[in-house]
């Protein structure tokens, strides 16, 4: 694959995404430990037990931009774990149907392979079909490192309201910006450098790799994303824990997880 990412006009940019995932989904899962330093596995454990009701479920949870399913897995472990909860289901939805494969395969050897528990379909998180996807079907609305890929994402919240039933949750796991200038210079050199690098080394791809870097560049910073939340229709500031506030950081800011409730 080769692109000029400035160059690209936004209209092209879903085709760019699609490309970038088609070339990297074999090895995306040792791709995000190299880069992360098995860093995403805690945050996404956090953003998983951020999202426990407090009782027993069952619960109907879509993650879209599920990629290879990485949340899916999460949440049905800590439901079965903490809860034995078997009925518990996610529909995984992603428009690359290449990384949902990756998914597939990885979910066979689970013990959740063939139940209901699970299902992996394509669909762009802007548009999800009302026939596949009804209004007021989810309990909770999961989308991690996925938003930012997205063009429009206002297009995405909207949908992400109207398939969750009154009182559903949205939870959106990001990467987001840094406050602290050291933490911060420190991220930039490491993003800028070091992430192509590995992508080079790892996936004799640097161009992708480059472009993830800079997807998080653009995207909002935590109080517009927490602002865009809110024209949704979400009501933010009850979920979080602590300060009560719209959103919570993970590492300063290095990825964020941000909330909000339908009303
Ligand atoms: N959620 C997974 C995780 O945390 O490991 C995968 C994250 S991966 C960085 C981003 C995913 O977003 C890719 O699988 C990509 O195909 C998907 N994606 C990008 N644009 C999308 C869109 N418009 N609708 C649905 N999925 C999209």
């Amino acid at each position: 694959t080769h692109f000029g990412f400035k160059q690209v006009p936004s209209s092209s940019k879903q085709h760019l995404v699609k490309e970038v995932f088609d070339s990297v989904s074999s090895k995306y899962d040792i791709m995000n430990d190299a880069m992360s330093l098995g860093v995403h596995r805690l945050w996404k454990d956090s953003f998983v037990s951020g999202l426990d009701p407090g009782k027993r479920g069952p619960l109907k949870v879509i993650d879209v931009a599920g990629g290879t399913g990485d949340i899916a897995l999460r949440i049905l472990d800590y439901a079965r774990e903490k809860y034995s909860d078997r009925e518990t289901s996610v529909d995984v939805v992603d428009i690359n149907g290449m990384m949902l494969k990756e998914g597939e395969k990885r979910f066979k050897k689970t013990m959740y392979h063939n139940t209901p528990q699970i299902s992996f379909q394509v669909s762009n998180a802007q548009s999800l079909p009302p026939s596949q996807f009804p209004d007021n079907t989810y309990d909770i609305y999961t989308i991690a490192f996925g938003i930012r890929n997205c063009t429009n994402i206002p297009d995405v919240l909207t949908q992400a309201y109207r398939v969750l039933k009154p009182g559903g949750v949205f939870a959106c796991l990001e990467f987001s910006k840094v406050e602290n200038p050291l933490l911060a210079s420190i991220y930039d050199q490491y993003s800028f450098s070091i992430i192509p690098l590995l992508g080079t080394i790892l996936a004799g791809d640097r161009e992708s790799y480059q472009y993830l870097v800079e997807s998080i560049r653009k995207f909002p910073s935590q109080p517009d994303f927490a602002q865009m939340v809110r024209e949704a229709g979400f009501e933010t500031g009850k979920m979080v824990e602590g300060r009560g506030g719209a959103w919570r950081d993970l590492w300063g800011g290095v990825a964020s997880v941000h909330m909000g409730v339908k009303v």
